[in-house]
């Protein structure tokens, strides 16, 4: 086990709990030595499952942050110093960790690089592209990919889920985290709406300026996934991937669009470029209305 891992993959495909399921194991009693899993029956897994194993932190983003600051990583240097209370590993979760301010980025380097025995630091990152290099180069890398179809389906079937997981899969892009996501409260009926909303405006029913009050409200990065699962659909359709989960709303989005796939390039690009103003200052009206504008244009009757 090396002292420093960074497991990266795509987002909502399980690797927070992933790397949760890791902890417990390297902190567990009496792991099973075939498959390496926690017991989930010494006291160090109650313990871990009742958020209370005293070798175990996690650093996440605080409610309403959009960055991890120096503060938790200090925190977090102290506990990686105490001596620790059982005989095994000390264990420390970083997610997301692209999202350490540079303060926190540079505390948490000489803890990286020479960390006390028997401690072992898992980071987390969708983005491992955007981490500095010296935090990346100290870290043996696993890449996670995405879960084949079958795979998220046959999980997904095994959750307390209130819609079909075909249905939420195709939503969802296939990410079964994401998934299982939508299908709480009522994320996949408003994600539809969005859908409605946009088809209206491309012809020519709705007005734009009323399109963007009414989504004003709503969470941009929700706003900007969902289209680009749409776009990112339409795209597939065209280089005729059979494999990708069967969305419902795409088709009917991709005949109000000009067929040129450039076309649908510079509005996934527009909405990918949206996608760094989520955290920022932007006014939500002003968003939104960028947003659709992005639409408009790439719309037929346009
Ligand atoms: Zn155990």
């Amino acid at each position: 086990m090396p002292h420093a891992l960074l497991l990266a993959g795509p987002e909502f495909c399980g690797k927070y709990d992933f790397a949760r399921a890791l902890a417990k194991s390297l902190l567990c009693e009496k792991r099973d030595v075939n498959t390496q899993a926690a017991c989930n029956d010494c006291k160090s897994c109650s313990l871990f499952e009742a958020d209370s194993h005293p070798d175990f932190s996690a650093v996440q983003l605080a409610e309403k942050k959009s960055q991890i600051v120096v503060d938790q990583i200090r925190k977090l240097n102290e506990f990686v110093y105490l001596s620790r209370s059982y005989e095994g590993s000390r264990v420390v979760i970083i997610a997301p960790v692209e999202r350490l301010n540079i303060n926190a980025a540079n505390s948490l380097l000489k803890t990286l690089e020479e960390p006390p025995e028997k401690t072992v630091l898992i980071l987390v990152s969708s983005n491992p592209s955007q981490l500095i290099p010296t935090i990346r180069s100290r870290c043996q890398v696993l890449h996670l990919p995405q879960p084949t179809l079958q795979q998220a389906t046959e999980w997904l079937s095994t959750q307390t889920i209130e819609n079909s997981p075909d249905e939420l899969l195709a939503a969802a892009g296939g990410k079964p985290m994401l998934a299982k996501q939508l299908d709480e409260g009522e994320r996949l009926a408003t994600r539809k709406e969005l859908a409605t909303d946009i088809l209206k405006l491309l012809r020519g029913n709705h007005s734009l300026t009323n399109v963007a009050k009414k989504w004003e409200k709503t969470p941009k990065a929700d706003l900007l996934d969902w289209q680009l699962q749409w776009v990112q659909a339409m795209i597939k359709s065209q280089y005729q991937s059979d494999d990708a989960p069967r969305d419902t709303i795409s088709p009917h989005l991709h005949r109000l669009m000009k067929h040129s796939i450039s076309s649908l390039w510079e509005l996934h690009d527009g909405l990918v470029e949206l996608k760094s103003h989520v955290h920022t200052s932007l006014s939500p009206l002003l968003f939104t209305e960028n947003m659709l504008i992005l639409w408009n244009n790439q719309s037929r009757s346009h």
